[in-house]
């Protein structure tokens, strides 16, 4: 096989034709090298290179032939996103403004903690599930990122943290082991699909790129440490939980159809009874492990004990905990954020139901980088927005 024959599960350097392996699923890279005349390990050898070495350039992989390096450099390549802009909040999150090219900028965020560092990734340019209460959704969608955008943010974070002059202090477990990813001094040690865009509506690209954080030969993060989060793209849940059982994330944010088709617009066509189904057949695969419910807490909208007793409702006796996020502001919304007694007797009233909730605290606000202000540069593509009022449902996907 050809290399270019690729092209539906690869991206071509356009200029020369030349095929990115970033984020080639195993499978598809293993393909490559026997259309090359080459055994299938060599997929293996290229992986820990790139994904557990952070090595980019074909001559310095020793372990392969000097006439297979110089092959991969005429029609393969290893290119990563260009950084267009880093910005440092006070309380060290840090925020990667990522050029996708035709004027389309994502956001990366960084998160350290004292026991684990969070990468929090994009996985479209803008987004189409258009929430109401969300920064992203309001600059509208542009386009799916491939799956070597969305693995080269990790690449790229790990890159810069792992620079000279960088010496984030790597984490260790309770019996001492260094965590993180392998081959850097790099801290990250989770990845979370919570930036901007919507994992689920660009499933093709996404999965390839959760199985490769989680591969041995890949980045080798645990399972529990990759977490996608949905609005609550139904089908996609049930056939994630056939295919990459990674950590999911649940963007609830109200108990009630009648609030939730308002916050998120896709409860229209997925209302929340549906969704729970498909969140309870999900964690049966997790092997005891929960699903997060997020929940924005936005000022007289979802925020009354009422709501916390029926939250509690929908999520007793299941394998559920909720996070609970204050609402952070951006430019033009008339939301506000409930005041932190509010959040705090809400968070009280769903443990005395016996629901696990957490308060997340908000981090990199001053840089715009917390939950829902990511707004990158987005150029909107999309007419038809998912929460016109006289819009119901035709058009969901983004793809
Ligand atoms: N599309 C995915 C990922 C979105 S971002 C999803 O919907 O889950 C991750 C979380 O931030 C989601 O729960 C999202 O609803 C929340 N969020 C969006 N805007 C927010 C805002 N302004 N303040 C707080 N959280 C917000």
């Amino acid at each position: 096989m050809q290399a270019h024959a690729l092209s539906d599960t690869g991206s071509f350097d356009s200029s020369a034709e030349r095929l990115n392996l970033v984020g080639l699923a195993p499978d598809a890279l293993a393909e490559f090298f026997e259309g090359l005349g080459e055994k299938r390990f060599r997929a293996r050898q290229i992986m820990r290179w790139v994904y557990q070495r952070g090595v980019l350039d074909f001559s310095e992989m020793t372990d392969i032939s000097l006439r297979l390096r110089r092959e991969l450099q005429q029609i393969a390549c290893l290119d990563l996103p260009q950084v267009i802009r880093v910005e440092e909040s006070a309380d060290g999150t840090r925020k990667w403004l990522v050029d996708v090219g035709g004027g389309q900028a994502i956001e990366t965020v960084y998160i350290p903690e004292p026991n684990r560092s969070t990468l929090c990734i994009s996985s479209q340019a803008g987004c189409a599930m258009d929430c109401s209460f969300c920064a992203t959704g309001h600059s509208g969608f542009n386009r799916n990122l491939g799956a070597e955008e969305i693995l080269g943010q990790v690449l790229l974070a790990n890159r810069a943290l792992a620079a000279p002059g960088e010496s984030p202090a790597p984490h260790r477990d309770r019996r001492g082991s260094r965590q993180g990813l392998p081959g850097s001094s790099s801290s990250i040690t989770n990845v979370v699909f919570m930036g901007m865009g919507e994992p689920l509506a660009n499933y093709k690209q996404v999965v390839p790129v959760a199985k490769l954080l989680t591969d041995d030969h890949g980045l080798g993060l645990s399972r529990r440490r990759v977490t996608i989060s949905t609005a609550g793209l139904v089908p996609q849940i049930r056939r994630l939980a056939a295919e990459c059982n990674v950590a999911l994330a649940v963007s609830l944010h109200a108990p009630t159809d009648e609030v939730r088709d308002e916050l998120v617009p896709i409860n229209r066509r997925h209302p929340i009874a549906e969704l729970l189904q498909a969140c309870w057949h999900y964690a049966e695969g997790l092997a005891s492990r929960q699903i997060t419910f997020e929940y924005v807490m936005l000022d007289g909208v979802n925020d009354s004990l009422r709501d916390a007793a029926r939250l509690a409702t929908l999520l007793r006796d299941r394998p559920a905990k909720v996070n609970l996020i204050p609402f952070n502001s951006f430019p033009g919304t008339a939301y506000r954020c409930s005041s932190p007694e509010v959040i705090e007797r809400f968070c009280t009233h769903l443990r005395s139901r016996g629901i696990v909730a957490t308060i997340r605290r908000t981090r990199g606000d001053d840089i715009d980088a917390a939950c829902g202000q990511l707004a990158g540069q987005v150029t909107n593509r999309v007419r038809a927005r998912l929460g016109d009022k006289r819009f119901r449902g035709a058009r969901i996907c983004a793809q």
